[in-house]
């Protein structure tokens, strides 16, 4: 097969022939239709994440099609039109065991702890458990699209934020996941006020629905998102430093719900948050790590509905051999839709 290796961090990945993957016993090889290029993969390219050994192949975010399963393998053939979550479970560790396969202590995730799919086979393992199959309409490059920033945003509001039909809900920086989250909060009959610090993104997360949106250059984000709406039911922070933490759970009304999304990171990993306001206003602070396979039913049938488009999200698609260049162009906070390989 044709992958685009990286041989060492930091350096331009090149397309070369290796040998095809063979599928585990309970696993599968998925021939890559679409792979999203994400900034997860680009601190992994630049030696970040300690999970990854070279050389490597990066991509988690991935659609394709069951190019051979192994004999143990029970709910998926050859041919069938599948995605996975970028987190996926072992199945007998005691998150798996209650369906959170998001915080596996065991997880596989393709990209990271093996190679993934910045290829045109992938080897995923434990098929039956973690493989998602696609309705018919939907493409692989919005599948693609989902399994990473789009899944977390959904997570974070169901799952973690709760939130209901009529709620404030606050987003706190409008990259990919923050965009996503102003849809889906929308698509949930939710009224959302996005945070960001460029007017043209916050122009975008308008046209996707967001009721108000505040900039953050202009002063106190928190402040006047309680201005605004009497503070957020729920609040994300879509970006992940110690200043949107912070923002994010002073934007909230009592007894609200921040939910942590963008990750925090080198010296922002312990941030001080005002836990006298959590105390007086009965607040309640969670973290995302994902989204249970279990959940992706749900998250299509919104898909299917119409109510949100994963497509308006995407910016464009590149050939596999872009996908270096993609990779290293992702150091800088560009604003603009995701990059998808097609193959
Ligand atoms: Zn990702
Ligand atoms: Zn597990």
């Amino acid at each position: 097969m044709r992958a685009a290796i990286m041989r060492a961090f930091g350096e331009p990945l090149r397309v070369e022939a290796v040998p095809d993957p063979e599928p585990a016993s309970d696993g599968v090889v998925v021939a890559v239709r679409a792979s999203g290029v994400c900034r997860s993969d680009w601190h992994g390219w630049m030696g970040h994440d300690p999970a990854i050994t070279l050389p490597h192949v990066p991509g988690h975010e991935l659609a394709g099609v069951v190019a051979a399963a192994g004999p143990e393998v029970r709910g998926f053939a050859v041919g069938d039109r599948v995605t996975v979550p970028f987190c996926c479970g072992c199945g007998r560790c005691e998150p798996c065991r209650h369906g959170q396969t998001q915080i596996c202590d065991a997880d596989f995730q393709p990209g990271f702890t093996a190679w993934g799919s910045f290829a045109e086979l992938v080897a995923l393992p434990r098929a039956d458990l973690n493989l998602v199959r696609l309705p018919e309409p939907l493409g692989f490059v919005e599948a693609a699209s989902l399994g990473c920033r789009f899944m977390t945003a959904f997570a974070a509001l169901t799952e973690h934020g709760r939130v209901a039909a009529g709620d404030w809900v606050a987003v706190h920086g409008c990259g990919g996941v923050g965009l996503s989250a102003v849809m889906i909060a929308r698509a949930l009959g939710a009224s959302v006020v996005a945070v960001d610090v460029d007017p043209e993104t916050l122009e975008l997360a308008r046209s996707l629905g967001a009721a108000e949106t505040v900039d953050a250059r202009a002063g106190d984000a928190a402040d006047a998102i309680v201005e605004l709406t009497g503070g957020a039911h729920v609040s994300l922070d879509a970006l992940g430093s110690a200043a949107t933490c912070r923002g994010s759970v002073r934007s909230l009304r009592k007894r609200g719900r921040h939910v942590q999304v963008g990750l925090l990171l080198a010296d922002e990993r312990e941030v001080a948050v005002p836990m006298d306001r959590v105390i007086a206003y009965e607040l309640e602070l969670r973290g995302v790590h994902g989204m249970a396979v279990s959940r992706y039913d749900a998250l299509l049938r919104l898909v299917e509905t119409g109510a949100v488009d994963p497509a308006r999200l995407i910016g464009r698609t590149i050939a596999l051999e872009q996908a270096g260049e993609e990779l290293a162009s992702m150091g800088a906070f560009a604003q603009r839709g995701l990059s998808v390989i097609e193959l």
